[in-house]
């Protein structure tokens, strides 16, 4: 089998699902089919040799589009290869295009895409999920060997578990964010979405690693995460904080995660029920925090420098048309929310009592991991809900990443695993690690599945 069968078998599976699901924002035929043919003659070897891949829109790629799921971002095409893109390539993958996203990050349903909206491959009148739900509903609809995405607050593992694949934050600093498009640049971290555990480690070991272009990069040694996949769960301590199996959580969704516990148990784990007392503040915290950093970052996309330009009087007047016209309505209310937040006056109160407030969540999870090897619980409270029911109640919307926010506060590793279905609809287990400890959270996963 050739690296030109390879991606032509991956674009005749996109022209064929495609239509029903909106995965892509860019299909790059032309760059994947001449990137297959240097691959065939020169006969590469690397650990991804020639696997199409899907590539989330908010991660640079030389030449290629790169929209961040965002209008004021509709023709822009970067000079320049993220870290991970570099990595991907030297790995041997091939991209075959760049996937749908909510703008910059900010949705937990990709319905706050700028173009249009993605559809789940399970029920076609569902979400799935956000904000990689194209990454998500690509891999899990079979187009790519499997797919980058981001995740701030939950927008790989959530979309993972809505879509019945895996989905791995790393810790945070553990993969470059260099050519990332930021969101929340304290919280943002690459990973991969892929069928399996194993393909996830494979996909980690390719892309992590120290990064001097990053100044959030952490020097620490990268692990070969395929030798963690032992097995052996035997006196492993497992951590089930109360909260996260509370109110709001469907019947469906924590049946499954019981049931995934059991099969923990039975393969000789020790399973114990814990706290995270400030767990209840995390999401208040995170849209405080994500937001003020958002409204920073996006300060940027003036017209001037980036992408689309709407002419006005003057140069306020061309600013305030340019972003009125570029930014969809969730991202307005973010820059709002965040420059409120850090105003004077109320950055005492908002911003500075989020970051305390950060540190305790953060602190909830370093008592938990002295006495136990990792935490788990639901991804989400729910499966994939409709498309449109939660449009209209920005708050029911963000509190459906309750269980995947903490952890991004902490910064910890994460992972989705799929454990089973909920009326026909996956549900994820989320297995969260210590810092820097993905190895032990992908032999959890790897033994579970
Ligand atoms: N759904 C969350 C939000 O809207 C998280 C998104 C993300 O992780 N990028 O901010």
């Amino acid at each position: 089998i050739t690296a030109t069968d390879l991606v032509e078998a991956s674009l005749a599976r996109i022209q064929e699902t495609e239509g029903k699901l909106g995965a892509f924002l860019k299909i790059d035929d032309e760059g994947a089919r001449a990137r297959a043919n240097k691959l065939d003659e020169q006969g590469e070897v690397g650990p991804l040799v020639a696997l199409p891949i899907g590539i989330k829109d908010n991660i640079s790629t030389q030449d290629v589009l790169t929209t961040a799921g965002s209008k004021i971002l509709g023709d822009y095409t970067p000079v320049y290869d993220a870290t991970v893109m570099d990595k991907l390539y030297y790995a041997g993958a091939n991209m075959v295009g760049k996937l749908n996203m909510d703008e910059f990050g900010m949705g937990s349903s990709n319905e706050n895409s700028g173009f249009f909206p993605v559809r789940n491959p399970w029920d076609l009148s569902r979400v799935p999920g956000g904000s990689s739900g194209g990454a998500a509903a690509s891999v899990a609809a079979g187009q790519v060997r499997f797919a980058l995405g981001s995740d701030t607050g939950g927008s790989i593992r959530q979309p993972a578990a809505f879509c019945g694949v895996v989905g791995l934050k790393p810790t945070y600093g553990r993969v470059s964010r260099y050519g990332l498009i930021a969101f929340a640049s304290s919280l943002d971290q690459i990973g991969p979405l892929t069928p399996t555990v194993e393909d996830a480690a494979h996909v980690l070991e390719a892309i992590a690693g120290y990064d001097h272009r990053d100044s959030t990069s952490a020097e620490v040694d990268n692990v070969k995460y395929t030798s963690a996949l032992t097995g052996d769960v035997k006196g492993l301590k497992v951590a089930v904080p109360r909260e996260f199996l509370g109110e709001g959580v469907e019947v469906g969704v924590k049946e499954k995660v019981k049931q995934a516990l059991k099969v923990l148990n039975d393969l000789g784990a020790e399973v114990e029920e814990v706290s995270l007392p400030h767990a209840e503040y995390a999401v208040a915290t995170y849209y405080l925090l994500s937001p003020a950093e958002a409204s920073s970052n996006l300060a940027r996309y003036d017209g001037v420098r980036f992408g689309t330009r709407v002419d006005g009087e003057n140069l306020i007047d061309m600013y305030c048309r340019t972003r009125s016209a570029g930014f969809g309505a969730e991202v307005k209310r973010r820059i709002m929310l965040g420059t409120y937040a850090l105003s004077s006056g109320y950055y005492d109160a908002y911003y500075l009592k989020a970051q305390q407030v950060r540190t305790l969540i953060r602190q909830d999870f370093e008592k938990i991991f002295a006495d136990y090897d990792v935490v788990i619980g639901p991804t989400s409270p729910t499966t994939a809900f409709k498309i449109g029911e939660k449009t209209s109640d920005p708050l029911t919307m963000y509190l459906n990443d309750i269980c995947t926010i903490p952890v991004s506060l902490a910064g910890l590793p994460a992972i989705s695993v799929p454990c089973g279905l909920a009326d026909g609809l996956p549900v994820g287990l989320q297995i969260v690690g210590k810092p820097f400890d993905e190895a032990g959270v992908l032999k959890v996963a790897h033994a579970y599945e």
